[in-house]
C-alpha cells in the first residue's frame, strides 16, 4: 500500500537518536541548539528556535508579537487548522482570506478582500501558507503588509528546501527575506521529521530572545536581566544564587527533547536526497499525467524546479467522472494507492463556522471539492508512480 505520505527513517537516523538516548541530557540538552545551528545554515535564517510542534510554534510567534483578544489576524482558509488555532489561542480573531480555487493559495487579491472585512486598526499579522508547497506570492503579499504595517508570517510547514525570488535576489524558504517569521513542522508526513516537532525561524534578535523564554514557561535565568533582587542575588555578599529563576512573562513548555532534535538534524542532512527524490518523482507524475487532463491534472505551480513539494495533488471533476470522491478514494484504496484531502476548508469547520455565520469563500470551496493527495516521499520509486497512474486511468475511467 502506497501512503499519502510517510516518513524516510534510515539506520544512521536511529543510531543518531540511540547515542543520544545513551548520553546524559534526554530533553534540551547540546542537540537542541546544534539542530538549530544546523537548520540556520540550511535555510540562512539568522535565528532558528526549535519548538515541540508546528501548532507550538505557530502559537509562540502570536505571543511574541503580543497578540491578544480584540486584535485581528488574516489566515488562508485552505491550510490545516492548526495555522488559524495558533493566532486564536492569544485570543485573536482569525478573519479567513480567501485563495486561488486552481492553486489554493493566498494571493494579493484574495488578501486585499480579506483586508477590506477587517478592522484596519485591530489587524496585527497576516498569516501566509504556501500549501503543498507551492509558493505564495511573497513579494506582493509582502508589500501589501508592509503598507498596512502589519506583521508577515510564513506557515513553512509544506515548504522546507525550497526557494523563491526576493526582488533582489534567490531566497531560501525560512530565510524571512520578505517576513517576519517562518514556522515549520516535524510531523512524520512532512519534509523532514522527528517524530514530533517544531521550528521558528526570524531576523530579530529581541524576537529571538523572547521565543526562547516562550518556549521554557518564560523562565528567564539570565542574572543580569533579573528584576527581583532577593531572590536572584545573596543578601550581602550580592553574589547570584545559582539556583536562581525568575517568571517574567507567562509561556508554556513547548521544548524539543534532545533525541528528537537529534532526529531532526540527522533527517535535516539529508535534504540533499530528499530534495531532489521529491522533485524527481514530482516531474514524473507530471509527464506520466501529461494526455489525462480530462481525468485530473497536477494543482498548478508543480512544474517549478526549485520548489521541494510537499504534496502532489491531483484536481479531479469528480461530478464528470460520475463518481464521488469517497467513491475515487476506496476504489484507489483497493488497487493500493492511498490518498487524502488537503483540506477541509477551515472556515467550514463547525468551530470557526459559529464564529463567521454566513460566510462563503468561493475559491476555497472550490479548490476544495476537486482536490486529491497523491503518494508523494522520497522512499518511493519511478515505478510507484506508473502504479498510482495506471490506477488513476483505472479509477476515473480513462
Ligand atoms: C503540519 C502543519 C501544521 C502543524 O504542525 P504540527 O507539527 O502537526 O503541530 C501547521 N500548518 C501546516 C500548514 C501544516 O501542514
Amino acid at each position: 500500500m502506497l501512503a499519502y505520505g510517510r516518513q524516510s527513517i534510515d539506520q544512521d537516523d536511529i543510531d543518531e537518536v540511540v547515542r543520544v538516548l545513551k548520553g546524559d541530557f534526554l530533553t534540551t540538552g547540546p542537540e537542541v541548539p546544534k539542530f538549530e545551528e544546523a537548520f540556520c545554515a540550511y535555510t540562512g535564517a539568522a535565528h532558528a528556535l526549535a519548538c515541540s510542534n508546528g501548532t507550538a510554534a505557530l502559537h509562540m510567534i502570536g505571543m511574541a508579537i503580543g497578540l491578544k483578544e480584540g486584535d485581528q489576524v488574516i489566515v488562508p482558509s485552505l491550510s490545516f487548522v492548526a495555522t488559524a488555532n495558533g493566532p486564536h489561542y492569544c485570543g485573536a480573531e482569525v478573519v479567513f482570506a480567501d485563495v486561488d480555487p486552481d492553486t489554493g493559495l493566498m494571493t494579493p487579491d484574495t488578501l486585499k478582500e480579506a483586508m477590506t472585512r477587517a478592522d484596519a486598526d485591530r489587524l496585527k499579522a497576516v498569516f501566509v501558507v504556501h500549501l503543498n508547497g507551492s509558493l505564495v506570492d511573497l513579494q506582493g503579499i509582502a508589500a501589501l503588509t508592509k503598507a498596512a504595517g502589519v506583521t508577515l508570517i510564513e506557515d513553512a510547514c509544506h515548504s522546507l528546501g525550497s526557494t523563491y525570488p526576493t526582488g533582489k535576489g534567490t531566497g531560501s524558504i525560512g530565510d524571512c527575506a520578505l517576513s517576519d517569521f517562518c514556522s515549520f513542522s516535524f510531523h512524520p508526513v512532512k519534509t523532514i521529521t522527528s517524530g514530533e516537532g517544531g521550528m521558528i525561524t526570524c531576523r530579530d534578535p529581541e524576537m529571538a530572545a523572547k521565543l526562547a523564554l516562550l518556549r521554557n514557561h518564560g523562565l528567564e535565568r539570565d542574572h543580569t536581566l533579573f528584576t527581583d533582587a532577593d531572590i536572584g542575588f545573596e543578601a550581602g555578599s550580592g553574589e547570584a544564587n545559582p539556583w536562581a529563576y525568575e517568571l517574567q512573562l507567562l509561556g508554556y513548555n513547548y521544548r524539543l527533547t534532545d533525541f528528537q532534535a537529534a532526529l531532526g538534524r540527522s533527517q535535516l542532512s539529508k535534504m540533499t536526497r530528499f530534495g531532489p527524490q521529491r522533485k524527481k518523482l514530482v516531474a514524473a507524475y507530471i509527464s506520466k499525467m501529461a494526455g489525462m487532463e480530462h481525468l485530473v491534472t497536477p494543482a498548478p505551480n508543480s512544474g517549478n524546479d526549485d520548489v521541494v513539494q510537499h504534496l502532489m495533488v491531483g484536481r479531479i471533476d469528480f461530478a464528470a467522472r460520475g463518481k464521488t470522491r469517497r467513491q475515487v478514494m476506496m476504489e484507489l484504496r483497493d488497487l493500493g494507492v492511498g490518498t487524502q484531502v488537503h483540506y477541509i476548508p477551515i472556515h467550514r469547520q463547525p468551530y470557526y463556522a459559529k464564529l463567521n455565520p454566513g460566510l462563503t469563500l468561493k475559491g476555497a470551496e472550490a479548490y476544495y471539492a476537486g482536490c486529491l493527495s497523491l503518494p508523494l516521499y522520497p522512499d518511493m520509486v519511478e515505478a510507484d508512480v506508473d502504479t498510482v497512474v495506471s490506477a488513476l486511468k483505472t479509477v476515473l475511467g480513462g
